[in-house]
This record gives structure tokens, sequence and C-alpha cells, in this order.
């Protein structure tokens, strides 16, 4: 099960606000009209331009009582640092992430951000300041320039391209028949499973958060469009505090720190090299995936 691809209470989480003149929006907007579960708390306050140090303190976590999926979890995450998290399916890493951005509140102990609890910070105020990117983009029926502006949508003309360039984009819009104008979606011009990523990357980038959460890819892309998308994410991660749900071992070698959960919590922490030395559980799960044997048992291969 995955929180990030449960549907339209996303779309509403990240984006704090929705392009209401835009074809296709309509049956969005009763949806997203229901009531949400997580209300801002009395006297939270809108906190802008926070760093990003990220502290999950004694933090605890059930979808329901009678089960607890994180317990008396302690981590603490320097603002701009990239940290990683691996290990079996269902241990938890999806669900750890999604606390953040508060999809779900922790059912014990707190999470901070800059030492402020995030309960006491208005969803709005903290949402604007996390970007998220997943194996399904959410695009809709539209131009391609409001489907990058649904990042930030008072973005003026400039910081769009801006962001679209950054994404490597350009290309792209050279070939559309109509640029940035090119209606995209189910009856405009289909775009790519990559081509998706790059559009989900500039909306981040106008967006401009301090905080990126990455759900990895599990699969899909190939391996050229991988790398190069790879390398997009390394750009966008860089200055942000960036916490990456890693499917495969082979694209966090670079994060500044791993940090490996178990359904016991988490069992180790460290950079690539320090937890190979240590031969624990990373070392086993790399040597699993080293030999293709997947360790994530995701349905997809189930
Ligand atoms: P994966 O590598 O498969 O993505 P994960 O480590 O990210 O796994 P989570 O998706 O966080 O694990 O799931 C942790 C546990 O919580 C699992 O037992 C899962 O079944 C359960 N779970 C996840 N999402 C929900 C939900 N929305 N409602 C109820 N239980 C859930």
């Amino acid at each position: 099960v995955n929180v990030f691809y449960q549907p339209l209470e996303k779309i509403a989480a990240v984006v704090e606000t929705y392009p209401k003149g835009i074809a296709g929006f309509k049956n969005y907007q009763a949806l997203l009209a229901t009531e949400p579960d997580i209300v801002d708390r009395d006297g939270a306050r809108d906190i802008e331009n926070l760093s990003g140090n990220v502290a999950f303190d004694q933090v605890g976590f059930g979808y329901s009582p009678e089960r607890t999926v994180l317990n008396d979890i302690n981590l603490s995450i320097k603002a701009g640092e990239t940290v990683a998290f691996v290990g079996p399916s269902g241990a938890g890493k999806t669900t750890l992430c999604s606390l953040v951005p508060r999809f779900y509140d922790v059912t014990a102990g707190r999470i901070t951000i800059d030492g402020i609890d995030i309960r006491d910070i208005k969803m709005k105020s903290l949402r604007r300041q996390i970007g998220i990117v997943q194996q399904d983009v959410f695009l809709f029926a539209g131009t391609l320039r409001d489907n990058i502006a649904y990042g930030r949508l008072d973005a003026t003309e400039d910081e769009i391209i801006d962001a679209a360039h950054r994404a490597r984009l350009r290309e792209l819009i050279a070939d559309m028949p109509d640029g940035l104008d090119t209606v995209i979606g189910e009856r405009g011009v289909k775009l790519s499973g990559g081509q998706k990523q790059r559009v989900a990357i500039a909306r981040i980038f106008l967006k401009n958060p301090p905080i990126l959460i990455l759900d990895e890819a599990t699969s899909a892309l190939d391996t050229e469009t991988e790398r190069a998308i790879q390398q997009s994410l390394d750009e966008l991660a860089e200055g942000r505090t960036t916490l990456v749900i890693a499917h495969r071992l082979a694209t966090i070698r670079n994060a500044d720190r791993i940090v490996v959960i178990t359904q016991d919590g988490i069992a180790e922490e460290g950079t690539h090299d320090a937890l190979i030395a240590a031969g624990g559980t990373y070392r086993r799960l790399h040597e699993a995936q080293s030999l293709g044997i997947r360790t994530d048992n995701k349905s997809d291969c189930a």
C-alpha cells in the first residue's frame, strides 16, 4: 500500500490550491471541497522560509490503533541533507515520509521542522514548503504551461520557462506543435513516462520548496531515460532537505545518509561505504539486489 498513490487527497495535499478556470478540473473541485481529516490546530501559524531541519522525535504511528507501523523513531535530518530510506517492503518507509506533509498525524512523539512542531504550522504553509516527486505524475488536460504552473499558480511566464529549462524540457517544448501552449493529456499530445517526470520536476523547481520527498520509481523507465531523470532529480535535490524512499539501492549510493528501516524500526544508518563495511542488513540487501533478487517484493512482481 502506498500512501502517495492515494488519489485526490494527494493532489489537494501537495498543491494548496487548484486552477479553477482550467478545463478538466471541474470534477476535482467537488472532491477537493470535501472536509480533510487533518485540520489546523488552534493557534497554528503561517511560517514561511523554513530552512528544512527535519527531526523525528520518538515518533510512533499506526493506521489503526490495533497495529503500530512505526515505533519510537528518532532521526534528525539537517537542512540540505539527502537521506535515503531503504528496507523490506512494508517496513514503513513511505509511511514515515508521509507524516512530514501530514497526510497522517503521528500517534506518538512529534515531528519538527526547524524545531517547530509541524502541527503548530498551518497546513498550507507546511505543504508549500514540501515538494513530492512520485512515480505516477498527475497531469490534467490542459496546456503544458498550465501543467507546469500547477507547481505555483502565481508564477510568471519567465519563471515557468526557467523551471521548464531546469527540468530539461527545452527540447520537448521546441518539438511541440505549439510550444508551451500545446495541449497535453488524453485528447492532446501524449507524453512519455520520462517526459511526465520532467513536468513533475519542473513543477517543483517552480515551487522551490526547502524540503523534497522523492518516492523513487520501482521500474517503468528504460535505463538511459532513468539516468537522465536521475540527474535532474539530483539537481532538484541540491540545496534541499531530501527524503528518498528508495526501492533500488543503485540510485542512493551518493545519499549523505542511508537509513535502514525494518519492522523493528531503524536498524542502521550511515553512508553506503560505512554500511557495507558494517556487514549488517544493508549489506545483505545490497548483495541480494546485486544478484538480482528483489528484496522489496512489490506487488508488480509478486
Ligand atoms: P514498500 O517498499 O513496499 O513501499 P514501505 O516500507 O514503504 O513499503 P509502507 O508502505 O509505509 O511500507 O507500509 C507500512 C505498513 O503500513 C504496511 O504493513 C502496510 O500494509 C501498511 N499501510 C500502508 N499504507 C496504509 C494505509 N493507507 N492504510 C492501512 N495500512 C497501510
